[in-house]
């Protein structure tokens, strides 16, 4: 049997010793690699006392204290120390941990745990993640270590901190770490003997139906004030009093005890057109949120009491950042069916209006930014698809249309021509101009999946 490696590595912990104090949790990091299911506490331990069995071993061969003992014995490494003092000497006085200073002790992570448990009781969370800060100077002694003595099987010394501190609170509150998407991350910073929460938003998907006009889907602020209130707005700061977004999302902050929200549409209607049938989809954002284990329903039922004939919702469910992704991906090619009824200033003759039928189906439009959005966006020509246009005259001069079009097109000038902007339009095949367009959104469709 030969111990040759084993060798290798307690000289090596010598030589680290004789030149630092370290302590065992700074001294087991350096060896990792070398086994598993232990904490580098008490790697640091076994060497220590390797090293101890082995100084008196040559204490007794040559009659002289080994220069190791001593040093164990000014990490504070209590072995070292009794047996220093059964060889007659006085220990030296304790030296602090070169690399850590300290810091790194179970009972520094036991509190510094005990202070976030104490906040973290006031949230609800399926699992959590440790993370820890190390000052600059702390890497750096350790970096310019490993190079000196050429050790290669250590691992981070943020691994330390995150198993200390998280074994103590997954003793407390029995949750799963969770490494891809953790509710709560617990940020420590044991030199300091501070923490930090990091509570990650909550997502709630759902479709929402607006029953009302002169409702925008966020809040629309005054373009004189733009929210500070003045004679303009009847000091509200508001263009119009409310919004889709509001209506959802304040009921919604109480509930779940949330710091803010952000409100996500599936693309947004007009301000003074409604969406009926199925609705719109939305995700809504809970930043910060202290509870996450509300039941839905009683969400919808609130939202939909309080916002009584102005906006509904249905279908909540939790939801992600990934799918608010998706979201945002395919807003602009998800399919929008709208009914319009148009009046207009003349009798609408039954053969223009077959003729829109058969023109508009599958076609291109090119739509140079409406002259009413221009403020808000660039001014150029977008082409999008219209699917299909159905007409069905109600009057003389009303018409109801069925307009299936590509995400992104606005109807408004698809019907009206926004003067020769909008090309081809409805309006210039009629012949008409329109006096009136009552626009709502009926189906909001995406490739693959409905709703
Ligand atoms: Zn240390
Ligand atoms: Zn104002």
């Amino acid at each position: 049997m030969s111990f040759e490696g084993l060798a290798e590595v307690l000289g090596k912990a010598e030589r680290l010793l004789l030149a630092h104090s370290l302590c065992d949790y700074c001294l087991g990091r350096q060896f990792s690699s070398l086994c598993y299911g232990a904490g580098n506490d008490e790697r640091g331990r076994a060497l220590k006392l390797i090293l101890t069995m082995w100084s008196l071993i040559r204490y007794r061969e040559s009659g002289e204290t080994p220069e190791i003992l001593r040093r164990l014995a000014s990490t504070g490494f209590g072995p070292a120390v009794k047996t220093l003092q059964a060889l007659g000497e006085v220990p030296p006085k304790q030296s602090p941990c070169y690399i850590c200073g300290g810091a790194l002790t179970r009972r520094r992570m036991e509190e510094v745990a005990e202070k976030a448990a104490e906040e973290l009781r006031e949230y609800e969370f399926r699992n959590l993640l440790v993370g820890a800060k190390v000052p600059a100077d702390v890497r750096e002694r350790e970096d310019e270590l490993r190079a000196a003595f050429s050790i290669d099987t250590g691992e981070d010394i943020k691994e330390d901190i995150t198993r200390g501190v998280g074994s103590a609170l997954q003793r407390r509150f029995k949750v799963p770490v969770e490494y891809q998407n953790p509710d709560i991350v617990v940020l420590v910073d044991i030199f300091s003997g501070t923490y930090e929460l990091q509570v990650n938003p909550l997502f709630i998907k759902g479709l929402y139906r607006k029953l009302q006009k002169n409702i925008p889907q966020t809040p629309w602020y005054c373009r004189y004030c733009w929210g500070r209130g003045c004679g303009r707005c009847n000091y509200t700061g508001r263009e119009y009093p409310g919004s889709v977004s509001e209506l959802i999302g304040e009921p919604a902050l109480k509930l779940f005890e949330a710091l803010s929200y952000k409100f996500h549409g599936a693309g947004r209607e007009d301000v003074d057109a409604t969406v009926t049938g199925t609705g719109r989809p939305f995700i809504l954002e809970l930043k910060h949120p202290r509870k996450r284990f509300v039941d839905l329903t009683l969400l919808e039922k609130i939202v939909n009491e309080d916002a009584r004939g102005k906006v509904e919702i249905s279908n909540l469910e939790y939801s992600s950042r990934r799918e608010l992704r998706i979201l945002k991906n395919l807003s602009p090619i998800a399919s929008k069916t709208y009914e319009a009824v148009v009046e207009f200033d003349g009798d609408v003759d039954e053969g223009a209006l077959r003729q829109v039928m058969e023109m508009f189906r599958d076609l291109v439009i090119n739509q140079r930014t409406p002259r009413r959005v221009l403020r808000r966006r660039a001014d150029k020509i977008r082409q999008k698809k219209v699917y299909y246009v159905e007409a069905e005259k109600l009057g003389d001069r009303v018409v109801k249309f069925r307009i299936k079009a590509q995400g992104g097109l606005y109807i408004k000038e698809l019907i009206d021509g926004d003067e020769g902007r909008t090309e081809p339009n409805i309006a210039e095949v009629l012949g008409r101009r329109p006096l009136k367009i009552d626009l709502s959104v009926i189906e909001v469709e995406y490739p693959g999946t409905r709703g």
